[in-house]
């Protein structure tokens, strides 16, 4: 880190995006720039995949749903994210994902940048969808089918229009006014859109189908007799240990793509697959030293579950972007001190921290 970053951080503090302005930034820099420069941030990051100190993401589970720490670090940066999967929240008013991050300086260890990442998240994710695709999916690609019309599903809609060519998508989700709600959403758009009463109706005539649906379970979204020669999916929903979406032959006859190879043989689609299953790691083929898809007849999956890399790299996009803009608020996070030893003088003087201004007894419990 720099000396005007040390100073900068010393004097004003972490820089803070909340989630209100993490969206007003969206809009002033126009979504499909967004998703275009996360998957351009993503893919500068996965290029250089040696330079960094990677883990599979830190898993609570529980009886509704799972809570996450996600870090990752190269010898500059260093990030985490916290995020959830609750697929019985919406029910309760609250989202199925909620998630927040840190991105900090290597040398210091000092907290730059602290964000809202729901949001985010559904851009990282979406612009990591549009990515595999690129690389993995048949280029005359134009027709994709949308299974889950949740809170990522516009995003994915988005970038699978501007960044792989997509004009067509046929939608199914189990709740029709989930359906509806995306169909609102991307009106003006310039993507036709078909409501479908089944999966299997929406995946007919797809070239790309993207499954992101929400449930606690060994779900079969897909099953093989849906399945066309040459088809891409983009298995977006099973991130998480008993929680896929797609049937096994599915996996076997297909050539199957991953994040971080260890986390997914723990979270992804392959997790019930042998030890040996084989898989490729996408940053092999965005490098070239491994094929992506080997004919126009194969089948592709993109195993995805999110690596905290995609987090890394939108961390980065999100501060520069707020530091260019000239948003977010700048805040003491970290006790700012003109003697770093002497934390004990934020509370003043002993006599005093030793007579409380509010006696214990007014408070409740
Ligand atoms: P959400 O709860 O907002 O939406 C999920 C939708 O799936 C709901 O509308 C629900 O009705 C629908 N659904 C459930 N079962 C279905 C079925 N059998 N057929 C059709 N539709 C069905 O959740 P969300 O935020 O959109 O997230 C969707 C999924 O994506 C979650 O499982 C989440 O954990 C996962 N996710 C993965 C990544 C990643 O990087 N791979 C990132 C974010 C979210």
């Amino acid at each position: 880190m720099n000396n005007t970053a040390i100073t900068q951080f010393r004097d004003t503090g972490t820089l803070y995006l909340s989630a209100p302005e993490a969206a007003e930034l969206v809009r002033r820099l126009g979504l499909p720039h967004c998703l275009q420069h996360m998957a351009e941030h993503i893919r500068a990051d996965f290029l250089r995949w040696a330079d960094f100190d990677k883990t599979a993401r830190v898993a609570a589970h529980s009886k509704n749903g799972v809570i996450e720490l996600m870090p990752v670090a190269d010898d500059h940066r260093y990030s985490f994210k916290y995020v959830n999967g609750h697929p019985g929240n919406t029910r309760l008013g609250l989202s199925t994902v909620m998630a927040f991050g840190v991105l900090a300086d290597v040398d210091t260890g000092a907290p730059l940048f602290l964000s809202e990442l729901t949001l985010t998240t559904a851009l990282r994710t979406a612009a990591m969808s549009a990515l595999a695709a690129k690389t993995l999916a048949r280029p005359e690609s134009r027709v994709m089918a949308l299974i889950g019309n949740g809170a990522q599903s516009e995003f994915q809609a988005l970038a699978f229009q501007h960044l792989v060519g997509i004009e067509a998508l046929r939608v199914f989700d189990v709740d029709p006014a989930a359906s509806a709600k995306l169909v609102a959403n991307l009106k003006g758009s310039g993507l036709q859109i078909t409501v479908c009463q089944s999966t299997a109706e929406a995946v007919h005539g797809a070239d790309i189908v993207t499954t992101v649906t929400a449930d606690k379970a060994m779900a079969l979204i897909l099953t093989p007799d849906m399945i066309q020669p040459g088809m891409h999916l983009n298995a977006v929903g099973g991130d998480c240990p008993g929680k896929t979406e797609l049937h096994g032959d599915i996996l076997n006859a297909a050539k199957v793509f991953v994040e971080y190879e260890p986390q997914s043989r723990m979270e992804g689609e392959i997790q019930h697959q042998p030890a040996d299953f084989a898989v490729t790691e996408l940053w092999q083929v965005l490098r070239g030293e491994r094929a992506g898809r080997d004919s126009a007849e194969q089948v592709t999956v993109f195993d995805s579950v999110g690596f905290a890399l995609e987090d890394f790299s939108a961390l980065r996009f999100m501060m520069d972007s707020a530091v260019a803009l000239g948003m977010g608020e700048h805040m003491a996070l970290i006790p700012q001190l003109a003697d770093p030893k002497n934390l004990f003088g934020t509370l003043g003087r002993v006599e005093g921290v030793n007579r409380p201004t509010q006696p214990a007894a007014a408070l409740p419990g």
